[in-house]
């Protein structure tokens, strides 16, 4: 977007002080998030007049800091794969990408000037690497259809009469429309606005809101103090296996041969493992942090409702036993003369050398060649297996995601309509719908609003 900063300049004053005009509005949209923009601009490119409520002072608060403000707004798996991501529910995914999925988004953004990269891992970010330009995209796209929107308005309720929406009520009073589309989010990071007030505005229309819980988080330990001695050891491709069970009683025999988890096609993983992935983490002051700890954290919050959970850390996944038995003989025998504290730190992450010599219980300043087999050992097992008992996830407010939401048994798979109430939508992540990290999430708020909207759009243009 070359000279889209003095057009956007333009389109948001224009926006802002567009006032609300009561009884013009055939749908109300509340949440100007990556779902509400969608489905706002949709319904309003079909037709519709559309106002946009949105509590915050700006747009898109939550896509600025997606992506570290690069917006991974997408993804290039296969729809098969993408729909994996989600578990059980993605299927409920299935009509929604069909209708709209990652080149239609690419080719709406194309449209206002955005062009999308793809990484080698597959995520998929504009090429400027700037989330602003992706809001500013649809700001225009919203001020192409002529959407009325509002900030610092929250919508605190959905006005219903004879089982039919009839408008919402709002800080700023009652407001007329024959659909209401709620695209609130979750209630992650709630200084973007996401406070969770869509799980509140459903269930007091009847909706079921599954248990909500925080998704791709950061992981507190049993023992802070384990954690606290080695803060800031940065584990590079090491594998993590969650266990349902207190850290000794881990078996290692039951290790799988190959990652499972949600996201991964292949054998599910069987109790008592309960996720197993090779990637980067990194221990912090309180526990366990970094992108396969974020993956694999919402099985493990959900295993923690069954009883204690730990997690095992081969920091050597490439090498068996026998091999880093091997390894360990040759770096002693060859350091023969050399203190012990000083042999691991050539193949140990520095935070850990230390904590690492007082758990093996070897004197630091033992000379390589008299470490007794016992003590190699016990450090082979350290280096296989170091273990943490898991207390939970950090805080709702720190997740990426919300899990859980609005029950999906109660909206249509193929227009997010409210099962329960007419005209009333919903899309994004209000919805029982989470993913790992990727693109995912936010794919699935953009396709899901895009279909709110001309559902909503087709309802209100249809109705007589
Ligand atoms: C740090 C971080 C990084 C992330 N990175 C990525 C990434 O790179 N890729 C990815 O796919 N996903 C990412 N996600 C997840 C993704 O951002 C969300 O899943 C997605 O933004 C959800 O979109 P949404 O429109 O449903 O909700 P939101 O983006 O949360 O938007 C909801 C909007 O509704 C407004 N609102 C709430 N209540 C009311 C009310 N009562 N009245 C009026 N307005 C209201 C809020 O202010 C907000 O603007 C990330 C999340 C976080 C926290």
């Amino acid at each position: 977007m070359s000279d889209s900063k003095s057009q956007s300049t333009f389109i948001n004053s224009y926006l802002r002080h567009t006032t609300i005009m009561a009884g013009n509005y055939q749908i109300i949209v509340t949440g100007a998030g990556a779902a509400g923009m969608m489905a706002a601009g949709r319904a309003a490119e079909l037709g519709a007049n559309v106002l946009l409520l949105e509590k915050m002072e700006r747009p898109g608060k939550k896509i600025l800091i997606t992506g570290n403000g690069r917006c991974n707004l997408s993804n290039s798996r296969d729809m098969d794969s993408f729909i994996t991501q989600f578990g059980a529910n993605g299927r409920f995914l299935l009509n929604t990408f069909n209708r709209f999925f990652r080149d239609d988004l690419l080719a709406l953004l194309r449209r206002y000037g955005i062009e999308c990269k793809t990484e080698p891992d597959g995520k998929v970010y504009p090429t400027t690497d700037n989330a602003g330009d992706i809001v500013r995209a649809f700001e225009r796209y919203m001020a192409d259809g002529k959407v009325t929107v509002r900030f610092g308005v929250s919508v605190t309720g959905v006005l219903v009469e004879n089982g039919r929406v009839s408008g919402v009520h709002t800080t700023a009073g009652n407001l007329p429309a024959s659909a209401v589309i709620i695209a609130a989010g979750g209630s992650s990071h709630p200084q973007t606005g996401s406070t969770g007030d869509g799980f509140h505005i459903a269930a007091a229309l009847g909706h079921t809101i599954v248990r909500l819980r925080p998704g791709l988080v950061s992981l507190v330990a049993t023992d802070i103090e384990q954690a606290k001695q080695m803060q800031g050891a940065s584990l590079r491709n090491v594998r993590i296996t969650a266990f349902q069970c207190p850290a000794g009683k881990i078996d290692l025999s039951l290790v799988p041969e190959v990652d499972v988890g949600r996201g991964i096609t292949g054998k599910r993983p069987k109790l008592p493992i309960i996720e197993s992935r090779t990637g980067d983490a990194i221990i912090t002051h309180f526990g366990l942090s970094g992108p396969i700890i974020l993956e694999m954290s919402l099985a493990i919050v959900d295993a923690l409702e069954n009883g204690p959970v730990s997690v095992s850390i081969d920091l050597a996944p490439d090498r068996g036993n026998d091999m880093l038995r091997k390894e360990l003989q040759q770096v002693f025998d060859k350091h023969s003369k050399r203190a012990y504290q000083n042999i691991v730190k050539d193949f140990l992450s520095q935070k850990l050398v230390e904590p690492f010599v007082g758990m093996t219980g070897v004197p630091p300043d033992k000379p390589g060649n008299q470490l007794k087999v016992k003590e190699r050992e016990s450090l082979l097992n350290l280096l296989k297996s170091l273990r943490f008992d898991i207390k939970g996830g950090y805080s709702m407010s720190t997740a990426m995601v919300t899990a859980g939401g609005i029950s999906l048994k109660e909206i249509n798979q193929y227009t997010m309509a409210s099962q329960l109430v007419e005209g009333l939508y919903f899309c994004g992540e209000v919805m029982d719908l989470d993913a790992g990290t990727g693109g995912f999430n936010l794919q699935a708020a953009f396709s899901t609003g895009y279909v709110a909207g001309e559902s909503a759009a087709s309802f209100v243009l249809t109705k007589r």
